[in-house]
């Protein structure tokens, strides 16, 4: 059995995870679940926005399955991949038929470094109205990162490895990073080439098919990713997973959007492609692709939430995607 911790967190966190709860019950696979708290309303609740109960139970189970949290993210979330040590961060952006979105035929997946970089929090206020931030970066985090793109491009048969940096400025921390990621490449039978951030944000937009599998780090990843959600369909078709040695976490790239917390009309998409990644991750091939086969059907029939001109509800779409399942 395997024991995977859930925290449906905050706003429209706890609407989706019902949505993946549904998908995953449909499936029975030896899964347990143990339900814990984290995020704004714990923190209200306990004074602490990851009660250690939480981050105790994480650490008993193989993996945790996360919806949202609002503002306390940088305690919750980014703690959490930090505590866990889930160094790598896949967030996949794909266009899927039947979704408005800038372009056709997108499918790129960004591997995001998790645990250095800027979001290390070193900040300091070294004198009044002077702020500094420590950006670290290190020969073994680079590393392990630039192997898992290849990994996976490899796994996944994907053709070439874009690694994205700042190393003309950041000479000494990208320059490292783009040295690894060179180094790296001379192992694997996969295409490799880097371009400047600036210059590949512009590629995005203009041209998106020239990447394939992206590793960069943790910042520049992070800012990559929504633009690359942005074009495909936005955040609610987003999914991610935080990847480690010995822990792994399932999140959609979405925040709790309080915008529309509480109505029950948060897209469920991007947590039923988070579940499906966390199939994957134990194993369940068959399982994955089903899930991901039955929501590629439902959205190319229309049946959506209004986020994306539909006008079903949160698990009335996610019973959609169910009866697909139970059809095949
Ligand atoms: P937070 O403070 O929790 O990060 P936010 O609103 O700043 O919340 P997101 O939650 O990521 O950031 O949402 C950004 C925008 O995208 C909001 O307008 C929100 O309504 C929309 N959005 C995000 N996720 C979804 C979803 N699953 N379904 C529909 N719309 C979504």
């Amino acid at each position: 059995m395997n024991r995977i911790t859930v925290i449906p967190g905050d706003g429209i966190g706890k609407e989706v995870i019902n949505a993946a709860m549904l998908v995953l019950e449909e499936l029975s696979l030896p899964f347990e679940y143990v339900w814990m708290e984290a995020g704004d309303e714990a923190y209200e609740k306990y004074g602490k926005a990851l009660p250690d109960e939480t981050l105790e139970e994480c650490k008993k189970s193989k993996a945790v399955l996360f919806g949202a949290v609002g503002e306390t993210a940088a305690d919750v979330i980014v703690r959490l991949r930090f505590e866990l040590e889930t160094f790598a961060n896949i967030r996949p952006a794909k266009s899927y038929r039947g979704v408005k979105c800038l372009y056709d035929n997108v499918d790129i997946v960004i591997v995001r470094e998790n645990t250095e970089c800027l979001y290390k929090g070193l900040e300091f206020e070294v004198a009044e109205g002077i702020a500094e931030g420590i950006r670290v970066i290190t020969r073994k985090g680079c590393e392990r990162i630039a192997r898992f793109a290849f990994e996976l491009a490899k796994r996944e048969g994907r053709k070439r490895v874009t690694a994205l940096h700042k190393a003309n400025v950041m000479k000494k921390t990208c320059g490292l990073f783009r040295e690894v990621c060179r180094e790296v490449a001379k192992e694997y039978d996969v295409e490799f080439n880097d371009y400047y951030i600036d210059a590949a944000c512009m590629y995005l937009v203009m041209d998106p098919w020239r990447f394939d599998v992206i590793v960069t780090t943790n910042m520049f990843g992070d800012i990559v990713s929504d633009l690359a959600a942005g074009l495909v369909g936005g955040l609610g078709l987003a999914p991610s997973a935080n990847i480690g040695e010995k822990y792994a976490i399932f999140e959609p790239v979405h925040g709790s959007a309080p915008d529309i917390a509480g109505k029950g009309i948060a897209n469920p998409s991007a947590m039923i492609l988070t579940t499906a990644m966390m199939l994957r991750h134990f194993g369940y091939l068959e399982e994955a692709a089903k899930v991901e086969k039955a929501l590629e059907e439902v959205l190319a029939e229309g049946k959506t939430t209004p986020d994306l001109g539909g006008n079903l509800k949160t698990m009335e779409m996610a019973q959609e995607v169910v009866n697909k399942l139970k059809s095949y």
